[in-house]
């Protein structure tokens, strides 16, 4: 069965939202994850549920990826999950305010370290669509802050 987007988009970034929509990265479910982060969108049934393995130092040693719902949310869970590997929850955090800033209000020709969701850009144009492409970040972030009051 082939999978058929809800949401086509042309040139180079639509190429990449669609390649993480049908290939999405760390789709799998982590038996053993330190901060657990599920956001659901009630208005439009969008899922997105990250998982991160943290080592001793709160740097992220594995992830995984579950989205359900349009194409925007599947890439976008898939998009921001890719770019965890390795980072400290702070690095998270601010990684993911970047992303934030740059779907509001543009990002800039210097962020490349946003990666493939630079590509997300092309949804500014559809404002519905930018809760889609933000509520993987949400659910990161009310992991993280629920690890971190957890851990105190
Ligand atoms: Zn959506």
């Amino acid at each position: 069965m082939t999978q058929q987007p809800d949401f086509l988009l042309d040139g180079l970034y639509g190429d990449l939202v669609m390649d993480h929509y049908r290939n999405p990265r760390n789709l799998r479910l982590l038996s053993d994850a330190d901060v657990e982060a599920e956001e659901f969108n009630p208005f439009c049934g969008d899922r997105a549920r990250l998982q991160l393995a943290l080592d001793e130092h709160c740097h992220v040693i594995d992830v995984s990826a579950v989205a359900e719902g349009c194409s925007i949310i599947q890439a976008a869970t898939s998009m921001l999950s890719a770019l965890l590997q390795g980072k400290s929850l702070d690095e998270v955090s601010a990684l993911g305010e970047r992303f934030r800033g740059a779907m509001k209000n543009g990002a800039g020709a210097d962020e490349t370290d946003l990666g493939d969701l630079l590509a997300l850009q092309v949804v500014r144009k559809y404002p519905v669509r930018i809760k889609c492409a933000l509520l993987p970040l949400t659910a990161l972030e009310e992991g993280i802050k629920a690890y971190r009051s957890n851990d105190k």
